[in-house]
C-alpha cells in the first residue's frame, strides 16, 4: 500500500522565522528513502486550536501524520495533549519514563536541578509505542487511531533526527509488506544538467528501481530506489543500475552511499597511510573545517594555514615575496608554491594550496570573481588546477574547497588530476 505522511512542525519560533525548520527537511529526506510520500509540510504555532486545526486537515489528506516539537516541559509545549484529543486518546502517566527521565538528569546534566515540570514529559498516549530518548529528555511516540498512524518527535534537531532514524524508520518499516532500499550515488565534476542528459534514456527506461539525481552545493546526487518483498531482492534489482551508471558516468563518481568528499577523502588517506596539510587563502579554512569534520581526520590531516595576506602567505607557507609583491597572490604559480610551502613546513606527504578571488567585488586587476587557483603537492610532483567557479562568494568558496578534495582523491586514486 503506498502510504501519504505530513509533517506538522509545531513552534512559533518555526514561524517567526527565527529558526528554520531542518526537522521537516531532514524526516522529508528520510521518508523518500523508505519510499513513503510526503505531499505536505504544515508549520503551526504554539497554540492548541490551531494545532488542532492542522491535524483535523492533516488527518483527511494523509495516513501518517508526523509532529515535531512541544514535546518538552514548558507550558507552550502542547503537541501530546493536543493529538490525544485530536483522536481521543487519554494521557497515561508512565512510570518507566519518569525514571528515565529522572536518570537522565543524573547521568548527563548533573549540575542542573530538574524542576517537577520535566515529570510531565512522562504522560504518553494510552497504548502508543514509545520512543525511548537517548539523546535528551522528552520522549517521542506513535500510535495509530483511526487509520491513521500518529508519530511525535521532538524538536531539538539532534534528538528529532536521531529518534527518527533509529525509532520512527523501523517502525515505518515494520508497517510495509514490502522493503524500500536506496544507494546514494555521489558525483563532483559534472553538472547536473550533463549527468541528467547522460542518464535520460536510462532514466526513462527504468521503473524499478528508480533513478533520480539531485544537484547539492557543486556537487550532484543520484538516488537509485528499488522496492520488493525482501531486502535482497531490492539489492538484486539495483546492482545492475548501479553498474550501468558507474559504466556511463565513470570516474566523476566518487562514492556510494558515502557522505562527502571529505569523507572519502580522509578515507583514502587513512588507508594508504598518507598524511595531508592545507595553506588555504580565499577558503579561509573552510576546507580545514571539512576535513576536520570527519571522525578520525587526526590521523590523515596534520593541519595547516589561512595564509590570507601576502605577508603570511610569506611567513607560513615560504611563498616567494617577491613573486608576490611583482604578480600578486591570483595565479598558479602562487597555489604551487603554497602546496609546496605548507607540505614542507609541516612534512606531510600531500600539501594543498588554494587561492583565488571570492568577490563579489574585483581587485584592481581585471581579474573576474571566481577565478581561483588550487594546487597539490605529491610526492610524484605538483598538480594545479585553474578554475572559474561563477558566482556568489559562498559558491565559489565551496567550490574552491571541492576541487582540492576532488584532486586529493583524483591523486589517490590514480586518476588524471589537471583538468
Ligand atoms: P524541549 O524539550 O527543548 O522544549 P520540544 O520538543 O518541546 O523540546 P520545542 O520546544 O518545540 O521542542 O523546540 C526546542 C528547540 O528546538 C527550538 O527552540 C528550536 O531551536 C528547535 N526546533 C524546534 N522545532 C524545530 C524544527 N522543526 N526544525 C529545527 N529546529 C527546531
Ligand atoms: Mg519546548
Amino acid at each position: 500500500m503506498e502510504h501519504i505522511a505530513e509533517i506538522i512542525s509545531v513552534g512559533t519560533e518555526l514561524l517567526l522565522g527565527s529558526t528554520t525548520n531542518t526537522d521537516a527537511r531532514d524526516i522529508s529526506i528520510m521518508l523518500s528513502e523508505i519510499g513513503i510520500n510526503v505531499y505536505y509540510h504544515t508549520v503551526v504555532g504554539d497554540n492548541p486550536g490551531r494545532l488542532k486545526a492542522a491535524v483535523a486537515i492533516a488527518k483527511s489528506r494523509a495516513d501518517i501524520i508526523i509532529t515535531t516539537g512541544g514535546l518538552g516541559p514548558t507550558c507552550d509545549d502542547l503537541t501530546k495533549q493536543t493529538l490525544a484529543e485530536a483522536f481521543g486518546i487519554r494521557l497515561i502517566f508512565s512510570e518507566e519514563e519518569a525514571d528515565r527521565i529522572r536518570s537522565y538528569f543524573e547521568r548527563r546534566l548533573s549540575n542542573t536541578h530538574m524542576t517537577e515540570n520535566n515529570l510531565q514529559q512522562a504522560y504518553l498516549p494510552e497504548g502508543c509505542t514509545v520512543f525511548h530518548n537517548e539523546w535528551g529528555t522528552a520522549p517521542g511516540c506513535a500510535f495509530v487511531s483511526d487509520g491513521i498512524t500518529v508519530m511525535m518527535l521532538p524538536g531539538p534537531p539532534r534528538e528529532c533526527i536521531s529518534m527518527f532514524r533509529h525509532c520512527a524508520v523501523p517502525y515505518l518499516r515494520s508497517m510495509s509488506d514490502s522493503e524500500i532500499r536506496s544507494h546514494n550515488i555521489r558525483i563532483f565534476g559534472m553538472g547536473e544538467s550533463a549527468v541528467e542528459d547522460k542518464l535520460r534514456p536510462m532514466m526513462l527506461r527504468m521503473e524499478n528501481p528508480t533513478l533520480a539525481p539531485y544537484a547539492k552545493e557543486g556537487e550532484v546526487m543520484l538516488r537509485v530506489t528499488a522496492k520488493a518483498e525482501t531486502g535482497e531482492e531490492t539489492d538484486r534489482l539495483m546492482e545492475p543500475a548501479v553498474e550501468e551508471v558507474r559504466k556511463i558516468l565513470g570516474d566523476v563518481i566518487y562514492g556510494i552511499d558515502v557522505n562527502s568528499l571529505e569523507e572519502t577523502v580522509i578515507g583514502l588517506l587513512l588507508e594508504k597511510d598518507l598524511t595531508i596539510s592545507a595553506a588555504e587563502s580565499c577558503t579561509g579554512g573552510i576546507l580545514a573545517k571539512r576535513l576536520t569534520d570527519i571522525p578520525g581526520a587526526s590521523g590523515a590531516f596534520m593541519g595547516g594555514g589561512v595564509t590570507y595576506s601576502n605577508n603570511a602567505k610569506y611567513e607560513l607557507a615560504d611563498v616567494d615575496p617577491e613573486f608576490l609583491a611583482e604578480y600578486g597572490p591570483y595565479n598558479k604559480e602562487t597555489a604551487v608554491m603554497m602546496a609546496e610551502g605548507i607540505k614542507n613546513r609541516l612534512d606531510t606527504d600531500l600539501g594543498i594550496g588554494i587561492t583565488g578571488l571570492a568577490g563579489p567585488g574585483s581587485d584592481d586587476t581585471d581579474l573576474i570573481p571566481g577565478t581561483a587557483f588550487v594546487a597539490l603537492a605529491t610526492p610524484d610532483g605538483t598538480f594545479s588546477r585553474s578554475l572559474q567557479l561563477g558566482n556568489g562568494r559562498e559558491r565559489i568558496r565551496t567550490m574552491a574547497a571541492n576541487h582540492a578534495l576532488d584532486m586529493v582523491r583524483r591523486y589517490l586514486t590514480g586518476l588524471p588530476i589537471e583538468l
